[in-house]
C-alpha cells in the first residue's frame, strides 16, 4: 500500500471531477530507451491511464511529439484522446482526427540536408513524423554539438518557415505554431476538459510550453527528474510517475 505522505510535495485529487489530466509519453510514462521504436509501455501503465480516463469522466490525455499513429500503436488497445506532433495531431477517443497541414517544402528540403548528415555521422537516426522531423542522438552523443550546429545552421536556411527544438537527445525540426501548451489550450476549450484543472507532467524541454500553459490557468505543472522547469512540483522517474498515477486513482475512485 503506497503511504499518501511519499507525495506530499506532489498534487493529488480529491473529486473525480476535478482534474484535467495531459501526460507527455516517452520519459514520463516509460523510460527512454536506446530507439524510439523500442519503448514499449507496460501493462500496469496501460490499467492506469485506463482506469483514470474512466474514473475522470474521459479528461485524460497524452500530448507527445510522437504521430499519433505511433501513439495509438504504443498505447493499444486503449483509445484515449491525444495530441501528437506537439499539437500539430490531434485524435479525440472517439476517433475524431484533426491535424495542422505542414510547410511541405520547408520539410522535404530538411529531410534531405538532413539524410545526408546522417549518412555521414555514424549513430544518428532521422524520424520523419510526417508534419514534423526529428534528428535523434542518443546513440551518439558525442555528436551533440555537430547536430546543434546543423539544425541551427538549417533553421536559418528555412528563413522563418520551421524552428528547430532540443530535447533529450533529440532536435526537433517543425511548424513554429505547434507546441504543447497549445494542444493543452485546445483541448480545454471543450468536454470533457473544460472547466477542470489541468495539470501537465512531463519530462522534457518541449513539455515547458505544457507547464506555462497549465500555470497560466492556475492549474499543475509537474516536471519528472532534474533541470531547470517551469513546472510547480516533480516526480524522480517514471516509475515514481507510476507510483503516482496509482494514488491519483485510488483518489479518485474512493471519493
Ligand atoms: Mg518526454
Amino acid at each position: 500500500m503506497q503511504d499518501n505522505t511519499v507525495f506530499s510535495h506532489c498534487p493529488l485529487p480529491s473529486e473525480p471531477s476535478e482534474w484535467a489530466l495531459f501526460l507527455d509519453l516517452d520519459g514520463t510514462l516509460t523510460p527512454l530507451v536506446d530507439h524510439p521504436s523500442n519503448t514499449h509501455v507496460e501493462e500496469r501503465m496501460l490499467e492506469l491511464l485506463d482506469g483514470l480516463w474512466h474514473a475522470l469522466d474521459g479528461a485524460l490525455a497524452v500530448v507527445s511529439g510522437r504521430s499519433v499513429k505511433d501513439l495509438e500503436r504504443l498505447l493499444a488497445p486503449l483509445r484515449l484522446p491525444l495530441a501528437g506532433q506537439h499539437g500539430a495531431e490531434r485524435q479525440d477517443a472517439d476517433s475524431k482526427y484533426t491535424n495542422i497541414e505542414p510547410n511541405h517544402e520547408a520539410l522535404e528540403q530538411s529531410r534531405q540536408a538532413l539524410e545526408q548528415f546522417v549518412e555521414q555521422t555514424p549513430g544518428l537516426f532521422l524520424e520523419d513524423k510526417g508534419a514534423s522531423l526529428a534528428l535523434h542522438y542518443r546513440n551518439a552523443p558525442d555528436e551533440a554539438d555537430a547536430v546543434k550546429q546543423k539544425t541551427h545552421a538549417l533553421e536559418q536556411e528555412l528563413n522563418g518557415a520551421l524552428k528547430i527544438h532540443e530535447g533529450k537527445f533529440v532536435v526537433e525540426i517543425r511548424d513554429t505554431s505547434c507546441n504543447k501548451g497549445r494542444a493543452v489550450q485546445d483541448f480545454m476549450q471543450s468536454a470533457p476538459f473544460k472547466g477542470r484543472c489541468p495539470v501537465f507532467v512531463g519530462d522534457d524541454l518541449t513539455d515547458e510550453d505544457g507547464f506555462e500553459a497549465v500555470n497560466a490557468l492556475n492549474g499543475h505543472s509537474i516536471k519528472i527528474g532534474d533541470g531547470p522547469s517551469a513546472a510547480s512540483c516533480r516526480l524522480e522517474s517514471p516509475a515514481e510517475v507510476l507510483l503516482w498515477l496509482e494514488e491519483c486513482l485510488k483518489r479518485v475512485t474512493r471519493s
